[in-house]
């Protein structure tokens, strides 16, 4: 069973697959590769998992050669030397502008072979193969492509497109629980900005997601999809709308941040920005007791944490100040308007540091 999305983005549309086995399935990559060079960029985690199922589906598609470059694993290495050494594999191997690069992995390798595939002879033809929850829903669509700054995540970077997306829901049974509940988080928010019958799913279907139950996951992944590809292709590169999907991020970032990067992962403190974002708008008159009550609840099943860290108020207030994301100083919060509606405002500090002190962040 596959499901197939168009991405659709003018003469940059391009297809995303999704089902159980796909990695197998030469004929999906066959029409991209033929007669052409491939790397495939991964990392020393997904490689030894599924670099050589891989290069073998990739020699059945027809391509000239398939050669690999195996990364280390961290967001420490989305970096401009990590970087560097997919440079050097390609042009060691005389890799042309025909060339093909496959991302192999998680977000991390995602967005790293895709700036590498934007850059590299000024543009060569790019695939996702996402391997985690996270990337399948989230950074596998929109064509945004980096490497981070020691001054700042994701600070250097294009937008580019892939020519197609290959979501193998079978390569998620070998991710660790806590990156499952990852892309539950951003999952829940897509439910929670665009699609009320769809959160109302991701509640009933709960169980069978945390048991990796193929048929639900690959449903999810679907429809999280069309979401983000909806906001994405009417607000390609950020004007406005797209910034819907920062939902809970704002004092997601600052949990980030103030814990210190990798004590708490992306998608918990997403999931937890989304409960302190939820008590906000429920402060405002915007969310009902019984609807930022059930949000908070749908977290809490996905295995993500609800509770914010003692950080301080000042000092959540001055890590979001930060927020890369803010207009000219004043904090952009996304905020719902019942659940399934959402936009950006700016909120009453005053609002703010009650929500956070009531929810122990002070
Ligand atoms: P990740 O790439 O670090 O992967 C998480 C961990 O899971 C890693 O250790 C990885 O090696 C491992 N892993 C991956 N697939 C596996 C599998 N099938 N089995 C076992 N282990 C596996 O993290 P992520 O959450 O996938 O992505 C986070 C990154 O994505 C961040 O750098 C973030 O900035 C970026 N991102 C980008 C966008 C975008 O629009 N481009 C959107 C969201 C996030
Ligand atoms: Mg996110």
């Amino acid at each position: 069973m596959m499901h197939t999305l168009e991405v659709d983005l003018g003469d940059r549309s391009y297809p995303i697959y999704i089902g159980a086995g796909l990695l197998e399935q030469q004929g999906l990559f066959a029409p991209h590769v033929a007669g052409r060079t491939v790397m495939v960029c991964t990392n020393t985690t997904v490689g030894p998992l599924y670099l050589e199922r891989i290069l073998g589906t990739l020699q059945l598609a027809g391509a000239k050669a398939a050669h690999s470059v195996v990364l280390p694993d961290g967001e420490t290495y989305k970096d401009w030397p990590t970087l560097q050494r997919i440079f050097d594999a390609l042009l060691t191997q005389h890799c042309d502008r025909k060339t093909v690069i496959v991302a192999l992995g998680g977000g991390v390798i995602g967005d790293m072979a895709g700036f590498a595939a934007a850059t590299y002879m000024r543009g060569v033809p790019f695939i996702q193969v996402p391997t985690t929850l996270l990337s399948q829903v989230d950074s596998s669509v929109g064509g945004k492509t980096g490497i981070n700054h020691p001054a700042g995540k994701n600070m250097i970077g294009a937008f580019y497109q892939p020519q197609a997306v290959v979501a193998d829901i079978a390569t998620l049974n070998t991710l660790p629980d806590r990156e499952l509940s990852c892309g539950l988080a951003e999952i829940i928010k897509h439910g929670a900005i665009a699609d009320t019958d769809y959160l109302l799913q991701v509640e009933q279907w709960m169980p069978r997601l945390l048991a990796r139950d193929a048929e639900a996951l690959a449903l999810v992944v679907k429809r999280s999809c069309e979401i983000k590809a909806d906001v994405v292709s009417k607000d390609e590169r950020e004007g406005g709308l797209r910034a819907i999907l920062n939902f809970g991020h704002t004092f997601g970032h600052a949990i980030e941040a103030g814990m210190g990067y990798g004590q708490w992962l992306h998608g918990e403190a997403v999931g937890c920005g989304m409960v302190i974002a939820a008590q906000l708008c429920l402060r405002m008159g915007r969310l009902s007791a019984d609807e930022a009550a059930r949000l908070k609840k749908i977290v809490i099943e996905a295995k993500l944490p609800a509770i914010p860290p003692a950080l301080g108020v000042d000092r959540f207030l001055e890590l979001m100040a930060h927020d890369k994301k803010n207009d000219a100083g004043a904090i952009k919060y996304v905020l719902l308007s019942g659940l399934g509606k959402a936009s950006t405002s700016p909120a009453d500090e005053a609002l703010v540091r009650q929500t956070l002190t009531d929810l122990g962040a002070g």
